[in-house]
């Protein structure tokens, strides 16, 4: 089975690759605000918004003339840009359409890209050439990698690169294509998973993983460090020194929640034939500032995505249960549903069969009984 895979793993740059990086990523951040700016212009004056391909055509000739500077790096940088631009209107229109039909979600805006949002990425096609602890990339020629034989060396074809800048840190996505064997039939049992409140996630088959004490403590500091910068005066070296610990404490907690995550659904994927989740209207539930937390923290949107290729990989279908099903209200022992159950309280009791469950193991339940039960 041919699947599309992304590998991302640290750059180890030295100081000329780091500013050949920020020039592409800067050219890059350049070529898609120019080009959202040429499209406004369009669409406020009523005329056809121009395309990618237009838009690359003008680009190269302004590039012979007032943006030679261009020149400095490589075509493929400004390229992708205005590709990703594309991508964004189409995903905006389609939002639109969508609200129009109904849907409560928000629409918004393409925006312009804003350096105060860090360096910035940029996406490199053409000539890609992975080695074992290195990768070549065009115009930026052999790259360091702090982690060896974790990209993949043979037997793959390399789509892009993605590189891209964390507070300091310099990353690469790979994305290639690659054969890997066609999951074997073997029996697996079906899962209800909650993504708990209390916890990471609650399996139905009551395995359930914990928030990482590392996750716990990195929020911790995060929510420090948000104080010092908020009471540091604006624009002081001081101010400056805190803001950039704050992106690191960010980028920690981003990274201790996403290595948890695939543990779990790799996991899963690999354990299970299917899995039931909930489908979570989160948008709505954001506005709930109790939950927003946590929803934040769990990183449903990560986790759904992870299982969902990985399903692919292992043999697994993933399924959402319609927003409405009750399973955090309901008894999985014998269905009756509760009129309320608060966010504080961490055991379901059931007042008509007497069941008593921790409160994420039985919304897992009922999860996996839409399944089982159908
Ligand atoms: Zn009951």
């Amino acid at each position: 089975m041919e699947i599309v895979r992304a590998f991302k793993t640290e750059l180890d740059l030295n100081n000329q690759q780091r500013t050949a990086g920020m020039r592409h990523a800067g050219t890059s951040r350049f070529a898609y605000n120019w080009g959202l700016e040429r499209k406004i212009t369009a669409y406020r004056s009523g005329e056809r918004m121009p395309s990618a391909i237009d838009l690359h055509r003008e680009l190269n000739q302004l590039k012979q003339g007032e943006f030679c500077w261009m020149y400095e790096v490589s075509k493929c940088a400004p390229q992708e840009a205005l590709r990703d631009l594309d991508r964004a209107f189409q995903h905006f229109f389609r939002r639109v359409k969508e609200k129009k039909a109904g849907k409560s979600i928000k629409v918004g805006f393409p925006r312009f890209k804003s350096l105060m949002k860090g360096v910035g990425r940029f996406r490199l096609t053409g000539t890609l050439r992975i080695y074992d602890g290195q990768i070549q990339l065009p115009r930026l020629g052999v790259l360091r990698l702090k982690e060896k034989n974790y990209l993949p060396v043979t037997d793959v074809h390399i789509l892009n690169a993605t590189v891209s800048e964390r507070a300091g840190r310099w990353f690469v996505s790979v994305q290639v294509e690659m054969e890997i064997p066609d999951p074997e039939p073997v029996e697996k049992p079906v899962a209800g998973v909650d993504l708990g409140i209390n916890r990471l996630a609650q399996v139905s088959d009551g395995t359930y993983f914990e928030n990482p004490r590392a996750l716990i403590k990195a929020q911790a500091k995060l929510k420090r460090l948000q104080r010092v910068v908020s009471r540091r005066q604006k624009g002081s070296a001081n101010h400056q020194k805190a803001v950039r610990q704050l992106a690191k404490a960010h980028a920690r907690v981003a990274n201790i929640r996403k290595n948890a995550l695939h543990q779990v659904t790799t996991w899963l994927a690999r354990t299970k034939s299917a899995i039931v989740l909930e489908d979570l209207n989160v948008s709505g539930m954001m506005k709930n500032h109790h939950l927003a937390q946590s929803i934040a923290d769990v990183g449903l949107h990560q986790f759904r995505r992870q299982l969902q290729y990985k399903g692919q990989w292992y043999g697994c279908e993933i399924f959402l249960a319609d927003r409405f099903y009750p399973s955090s209200k309901q008894c999985s022992q014998c269905g009756t549903v509760k009129g309320s159950l608060g966010l504080g309280q961490r055991t379901y009791h059931c007042e008509n069969c007497g069941l008593v469950i921790d409160r994420d193991w039985n919304a897992a339940k009922n999860l996996e009984q839409l399944l089982t039960v159908s």
